[in-house]
This record gives structure tokens, C-alpha cells and sequence, in this order.
């Protein structure tokens, strides 16, 4: 629970804290909301959901940081596998990979050849493939993996993080070869000399780096659960008069579905990004991190400390 001032509680600090030694089933149990599933079925049915409820998706399959070059193959050969049965089911064609599960801390050559395989099946499918980014100590790698990937394709987008103080540049030489780009605040807690910490200031470097790429004629992603930069991004596209195929909404699956149906009932595209698979946890416990407020909830209600269940 949040105070007035928006302070996380100590009693959902203590959760967060005690998270990593918490048994995974119930992390699991916190986090169903956040995860599709554990199968493409699973995921599959979850986008037939919400393409009823007017959103697209992209479909990821959750794991990173493989260091086996067999391990990152079969994380390419699952998601060549997805692609056709995303297409065959009639969802969008739209996959989010992370460069680290593709081999990126192997060798970027390696990651490249996997992830070029992916485009150009993509490709041939009419699809289009997200490269996330991942903590700091990789986005040069994968900004140099995505510029290579563009040289033959542009079914291949990017993410920038605005937290990073470097996004300024990257936006802008990014909006050069007008990218696309998916934006967001960056989940990795990163050192503060190359980190804004203050939400304030977060908030103006995304605001920034999304003027630089619409007026740069980039594709924006628009990725925020934010009401603030929901409100902020829909009164730029406005005035600088973006047409509404060059950008989409994003949030993640199980996050403020009421603003996400605002944003579609108004007539932006939205795109829900859909995690699934058995490698949920580190997915998981950084979502957690985000909502200590939910994990203390669900905790509290275990505990029969829940206001709600003492009124009961
Ligand atoms: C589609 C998509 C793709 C992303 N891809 C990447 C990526 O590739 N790399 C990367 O570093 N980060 C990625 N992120 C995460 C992003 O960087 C932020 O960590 C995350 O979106 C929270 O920031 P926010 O802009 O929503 O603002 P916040 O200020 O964090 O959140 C705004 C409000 O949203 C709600 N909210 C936020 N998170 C949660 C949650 N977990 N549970 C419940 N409510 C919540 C709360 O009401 C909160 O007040 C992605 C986010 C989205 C939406």
C-alpha cells in the first residue's frame, strides 16, 4: 500500500525484501496476473481475449541470459515454431525477444544470426519482431545487433529506456533512420551515473525522447502504464499532428487494464505485450518489484490482515 505521498509501505517493503527468499510457488501464485501461461495455447487464448477487447499483441516467450549456444537455438527454434502458429490462429504476427535469450552474452555475431533467422521468417509471415533491451551493460550490443538487422529488414524495432541519460542520443540518432522504437521508462535499476532516479525527471526525458521520434518520423511504441505520459503522448501526437498508423500504445499484460480500455475506447491502437512460458520468475519477481503494493495485498489477505477480510 501506498501512502498519500505515494510511499510504499514497510510492511510491502518487507515482502519485496524477503522475495528472494520466498518459495517460487508463491511468487508463481503473486504473479499469475502478469503471465499468460505456460503454453502457446495459453497464450494464444489470452490474445484471442484481448482482440476482443480491441488490442493487438506481441507474444513473448519468457527467459533470458542464456549462456549455452544450444540453450539460445532452442529459444530461436520456439519462437520460429510461434510465429506460423501466431498466424495460423489469426493473432498478429508480432513477437518481443530478448537479445540475452538469443545468445547476445555468447558472441553478437551469434545473436544476430539467431535473431536474423527470426526477422526473415517473420518476414515472409508479414510479421515483425521487438528486440527488448535489457539492462545497461548490453544496449550497445544490441543497438549495434538492431542497426545490422535494419540493413536488409524493416520488420525489426528497438527499445529505448528513458531512465538511461544516453537516450537522448540514441532517440536522436535513432529517429535519423527513422527506427522503430518502442519506449518505456526502463525496468533495470541501473548505477546513477548513467541513471535519472527521479520520477519527475524520467518523466520529461521520455516526454523528450518521444517528440525527438515522431517529428523524426520513427513508428513509436509508446510504452507506459503512466496516466500522466498516457495523457502527455496523446496531446503531442496531437499537436504535431501524427497520424494514427505511426504510433501504439503498449502496456503490459495484467497492468491498469481500466486506463488500457480508456486509451482503446479513444481510439489509439494498443498493443498488449504477453509474456508466457516456464521460465516466468525472473519476469515475474521484476513485475512484483514494480507493484510492491499487490504483492503486500495478497500477502495481507493470506495473513487475514486485509482490510477487506477483516470486514468480512
Ligand atoms: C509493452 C512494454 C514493454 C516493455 N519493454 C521493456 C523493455 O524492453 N526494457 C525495459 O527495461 N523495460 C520494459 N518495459 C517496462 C518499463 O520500462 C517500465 O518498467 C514499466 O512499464 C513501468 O513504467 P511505467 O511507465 O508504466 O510507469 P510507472 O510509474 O512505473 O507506473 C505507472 C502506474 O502503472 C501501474 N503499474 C506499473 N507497473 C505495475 C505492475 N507491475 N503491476 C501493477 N501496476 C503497475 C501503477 O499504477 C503505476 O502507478 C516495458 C513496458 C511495457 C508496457
Amino acid at each position: 500500500m501506498h501512502d498519500r505521498e505515494g510511499r510504499v509501505s514497510v510492511f510491502d517493503r518487507l515482502i519485496i525484501g524477503l522475495m528472494p527468499a520466498m518459495p517460487r510457488p508463491l511468487v508463481g501464485y503473486f504473479s499469475k496476473r502478469y503471465i499468460a501461461g505456460k503454453t502457446v495455447a495459453d497464450a494464444l487464448a489470452e490474445a484471442r481475449r484481448l482482440r476482443a477487447a480491441g488490442c493487438m499483441v506481441t507474444m513473448d516467450i519468457l527467459g533470458e541470459d542464456v549462456r549455452e549456444r544450444e540453450g539460445a537455438a532452442r529459444v530461436r527454434d520456439a519462437y520460429l515454431e510461434l510465429l506460423p502458429a501466431m498466424a495460423e490462429a489469426g493473432a498478429d504476427r508480432n513477437v518481443s525477444i530478448k537479445p540475452t535469450a538469443f545468445g547476445l552474452g555468447i558472441s553478437a555475431d551469434f545473436a544476430y544470426d539467431n535473431i536474423h533467422a527470426l526477422v526473415t521468417r517473420a518476414r515472409a509471415l508479414n510479421g515483425f519482431v521487438r528486440v527488448d533491451m535489457e539492462d545497461a551493460t548490453t544496449t550497445d550490443a544490441t543497438l549495434a545487433v538492431y542497426r545490422r538487422l535494419r540493413e536488409d529488414s524493416d520488420n525489426v524495432g528497438v527499445v529505448l529506456q528513458a531512465a538511461l541519460r544516453r537516450t537522448v542520443a540514441d532517440a536522436a540518432a535513432l529517429a535519423e533512420m527513422r527506427a522503430n522504437v518502442r519506449l518505456c521508462k526502463g525496468i533495470y535499476i541501473e548505477p546513477y551515473a548513467i541513471s535519472w532516479r527521479d520520477r519527475e525527471v524520467i518523466r520529461r526525458s521520455y516526454l523528450y525522447a518521444l517528440e525527438v521520434l515522431l517529428r523524426g518520423g520513427s513508428y513509436v511504441g509508446i510504452a507506459t502504464h503512466d496516466e500522466l505520459l498516457v495523457a502527455e503522448a496523446m496531446h503531442l501526437v496531437h499537436r504535431l499532428g501524427v497520424d494514427r498508423s505511426q504510433y501504439e500504445f503498449q502496456m503490459l499484460l495484467g497492468v491498469t487494464e481500466r486506463l488500457r480500455q480508456v486509451v482503446v475506447a479513444s481510439g489509439h491502437r494498443l498493443r498488449v505485450y504477453v509474456p508466457f512460458g516456464k521460465e516466468w520468475y525472473a519476469y515475474s519477481t521484476r513485475r512484483l518489484r514494480e507493484n510492491p503494493g499487490m504483492a503486500g495485498m495478497i500477502a495481507r489477505d493470506i495473513l487475514g490482515l486485509s482490510p477487506d477480510r477483516r470486514r468480512r
